[in-house]
């Protein structure tokens, strides 16, 4: 059985006080909390096994890369990739698809080739298709995104077409919770011959994701937003693409032999993993990985689904009250926003009730544009977080609702 209070136990911080109230931590879309579990597998690291990998043959280089390989098993097993080859570490979803937009985009597209996004991207699977764009002379297309905050299937039907090379989409919004139909962008792609990335920063971590049944060709996602720890994350490649792409990065790792005028590349996935990577961290997602395996994602998922519909619908009964995305279909967040209140003056009254929330842009400023709102508030949740906490919330929100009203205008 899902037991909410026996897991929120393994996570110390869920402890906090700010000020006198109890912590309320809803700002799980921007980083998750981590379990203990997770906290001993760093310090057992550095108290045992500290040592640089792959290079040395002393006893601790090699538990110490015993134990970051043993990661890499844990991650490609959690994303269903058929073997390690293609299963790279990285920074996090923002390197992951950089890497991909520098090293394929690159190497691959020329002036006149097509690109297509949606208008709900975050920053990350954004910024580095505009400076390919700019170095090769590609063009990027957008897939709109409709009122109710799910795709326009049609139009991207229409978008994707003969000169398309590439199909980048998110998986989960981070602003809307739509979950969208990856699997059909990715059978779009590849009627035209067109490759498909997806960005599962908001996926990973919340449902059971299998590359093999997206039918993508690269998936990335970030530790740090499923209990792992920061500065380390995931680019799945299909290896045979990533065989033929240039290194990301040069340096020590990545390379079979140097030559004072050239160089060749080691096998996939080194050829990627180039200095001394995040060790510590990579071991500390694999054991992320082991605790989100023992709770089952489908249960994760059951479990997110029902606290953000609950969220979804005791937020719109708040009166005046704007919520963003579908009504079904969702993800566990709920963004929102309140006439005659900034969310960043909702967010500072709800941080002195000890309920971090998140408000801004999100990192998504075309999507904002869209909305017709310069940022929005956002309420996040995870695996431990609790109807109670919700509650707590929507209290909050309308206290805070009639302490603005003597100000609207
Ligand atoms: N993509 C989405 C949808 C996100 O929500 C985020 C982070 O919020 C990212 C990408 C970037 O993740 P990171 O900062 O871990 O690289």
């Amino acid at each position: 059985m899902y037991d909410v209070a026996k897991i929120r136990r393994d996570f110390p911080i869920l402890n906090r006080r700010v000020g006198e109230k109890p912590l309320v931590y809803l700002d799980n879309a921007a980083t998750s909390q981590k379990p203990r579990q997770v906290i001993n597998a760093l310090s057992e690291y550095y108290e045992l096994h500290n040592a640089n990998i792959h290079r040395a043959v002393h006893l601790l280089a090699e538990e110490a890369t015993a134990a970051y390989e043993e990661a890499r098993g844990k991650l490609g097993r959690f994303l269903g990739a058929p073997d390690t080859t293609g299963l790279i570490f990285t920074r996090g979803t923002t390197e992951s698809i950089n890497l991909v937009a520098y090293a394929w985009g690159r190497k691959f597209l020329r002036e006149g080739d097509e690109v297509v996004l949606t208008e709900s991207e975050h920053h990350s699977n954004l910024v580095p298709w505009q400076l390919t764009a700019q170095a090769t002379g590609a063009k990027l297309h957008f897939i709109p995104v409709l009122d109710d905050g799910t795709l326009d299937m049609e139009e991207a039907e229409r978008l994707i077409g003969p000169r398309t090379r590439m199909v980048a989409a998110i998986h989960a919004s981070n602003v809307l919770g739509t979950i969208n139909p990856v699997e059909k962008l990715a059978a779009l792609a590849h009627e035209v011959g067109a490759l498909m990335l997806v960005d599962g920063a908001q996926s990973a971590p919340h449902t059971p994701v299998d590359v093999a049944s997206l039918g993508c060709d690269f998936f990335a996602c970030s530790g740090h937003k499923m209990l792992g720890p920061t500065g380390v994350g995931v680019l799945w490649g299909r290896p045979e693409l990533l065989e033929e792409m240039d290194p990301f990065m040069g340096g020590g790792e990545m390379i079979r032999e140097v030559h004072l005028d050239y160089s060749t590349w080691n096998d996939l996935p080194y050829k990627f993993e180039a200095g001394t990577m995040n060790i510590a961290q990579a071991i500390g997602l694999g054991a992320a990985v082991d605790y989100l395996e023992g709770l089952g994602m489908q249960h994760v998922r059951e479990h997110e689904r029902r606290l953000g519909e609950y969220a979804y619908r005791r937020l719109s009964d708040i009166e005046g009250i704007t919520t963003y995305g579908p009504k079904e279909g969702r993800t566990g967040l709920v963004s929102f926003s309140l006439p005659d209140v900034h969310p960043h003056d909702l967010s500072q009254l709800l941080n002195d009730e000890g309920i971090a929330i998140r408000s801004g842009h999100h990192c998504v400023q075309p999507l904002m544009r869209r909305l017709g709102v310069p940022a929005t508030a956002r309420a996040s949740f995870y695996l431990y977080n609790t109807e109670d906490e919700v509650d707590t919330l929507v209290e909050a929100i309308s206290h805070a609702r009639e302490f603005f009203r003597p100000f609207a205008v």
